[in-house]
């Protein structure tokens, strides 16, 4: 018997979307989400402002998470990941598991939606010299974002505010040595977030952004770019950095300025690695459960790409989110509403067929 239930793995902002959507369609939508929370990456996280506008990400994201849980038609499970799967479209028996306690469920689902997201890159793989695990100062777009929610943008040796900053672009993306040669999309962009933050909280910091080149599509430019440089007197380099080593109480930036062809060395007191997405340890354990094919960087394969983004290998499994690899949240979350729309139409049609 066909089911008219669709199962969403994972309740970040892809998830909560397609959920979202299913329930206002009159299906029933049912998430399961491993954390303890909804609201994924940039609630884990604790991001700090969410583009467009600059809007708080908690507040943002709990109007998403309220519209799953008041919905009538949406079941939010926190704690429980898949465990195994069987069965085909229209008809697939999901085990679910209960993390901690051993309790399993089998649920009946119609169609199933991806949504497991990613994680960011660890720079402790990066090939350049770095220093993360070993300079305080040296931190991540993540460790910036906390520290931006907080509005403790200091020093982590020894709290003080910094007076020079740096953003070193593509850390873990675009780099064959390490095998993700993808550009991760979001980096630039967030990057020059940060960096307006970062002036706009502590005015007396000089910021600047070392970059290959910049990669900026669609608002960023003009709602982030622009203002960045013009508004925020951000200083953008080309330029390659090799590496990070202490002096005195400063790092030192080494690098090549790629523009004026010579080596370069700039003291700093805090650098922010702008590190890439890499698929999240749940997208590849739900990849292997269903079979579902992933491409060479382990993010979910998407047989049709341009002409049906939202499809996987398996029929009747969709994907949505950054699951399939790099997005940001207007492109995961107009995946997801595809993605809900093709799951719902699908248990429609097969439940019409069987009936
Ligand atoms: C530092 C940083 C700042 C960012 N800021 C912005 C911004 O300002 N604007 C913007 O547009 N984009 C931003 N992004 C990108 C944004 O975070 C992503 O576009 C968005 O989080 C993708 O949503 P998602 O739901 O696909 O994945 P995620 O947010 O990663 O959510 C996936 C969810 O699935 C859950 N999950 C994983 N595996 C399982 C499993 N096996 N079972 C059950 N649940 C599972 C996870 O726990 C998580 O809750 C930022 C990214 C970074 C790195
Ligand atoms: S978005 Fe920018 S920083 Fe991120 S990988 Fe692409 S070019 Fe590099």
């Amino acid at each position: 018997m066909a089911s008219d239930t669709v199962l969403i793995i994972g309740g970040g902002p892809a998830g909560l979307e397609a959920a979202r959507l299913v329930g206002d369609l009159g299906a029933k939508a049912v998430v399961i989400e491993k954390r303890d929370h909804l609201g994924g990456t940039p609630i884990a996280e604790n991001y700090a402002a969410l583009t467009h506008g600059f809007r708080d990400a908690e507040e943002a994201m709990d109007e998403m998470m309220r519209g799953v849980t008041h919905h009538p038609n949406v079941e939010a499970r926190l704690g429980w990941e898949v465990a195994a799967s069987e069965g085909n479209a229209g008809d697939f028996k999901v085990t679910v598991a209960k993390s901690g306690n051993g309790a399993s469920e089998v649920l009946n689902a119609g169609a199933v939606i991806i949504a497991t997201g990613f994680q960011h890159f660890d720079p402790g793989r990066e090939t350049q010299m770095y220093g993360y695990y070993e300079y305080d100062d040296v931190i991540t777009l993540a460790d910036a974002e906390h520290m931006l929610k907080h509005h403790k943008f200091v020093k982590p040796s020894n709290g003080q505010a910094p007076e020079r900053v740096c953003f070193i672009q593509c850390v873990g993306s675009r780099d064959r040595q390490i095998g993700n040669e993808y550009c991760s999309k979001v980096c630039c962009g967030i990057s020059s977030k940060q960096a307006i933050e970062i002036r706009q909280q502590v005015p007396g910091a000089k910021v600047f952004i070392f970059y290959i080149d910049m990669r900026m599509y669609g608002y960023w430019e003009n709602e982030i770019y622009w203002p960045a440089q013009e508004k925020y007197h951000v200083q953008y380099v080309k330029g390659i950095i090799t590496e990070i080593i202490r002096k005195g109480d400063r790092l030192l930036v080494r690098g090549e300025d790629t523009t004026m062809g010579r080596p370069m060395e700039v003291p700093m007191d805090i650098v922010v690695l702008a590190v890439g997405m890499e698929p999240s340890r749940g997208t590849k354990d739900v990849a292997q459960i269903f079979g579902l094919k992933q491409n060479k960087y382990k993010f979910i394969e998407v047989p049709h790409d341009a002409l049906d983004p939202t499809a996987t290998s398996v029929p009747g499994i969709f994907v949505a989110g950054a699951a399939a690899g790099p997005k940001d949240l207007d492109d995961s979350i107009g995946m997801a509403g595809a993605a809900a729309a093709k799951a719902v139409a699908l248990v429609r049609r097969l439940a019409k067929v069987t009936a």
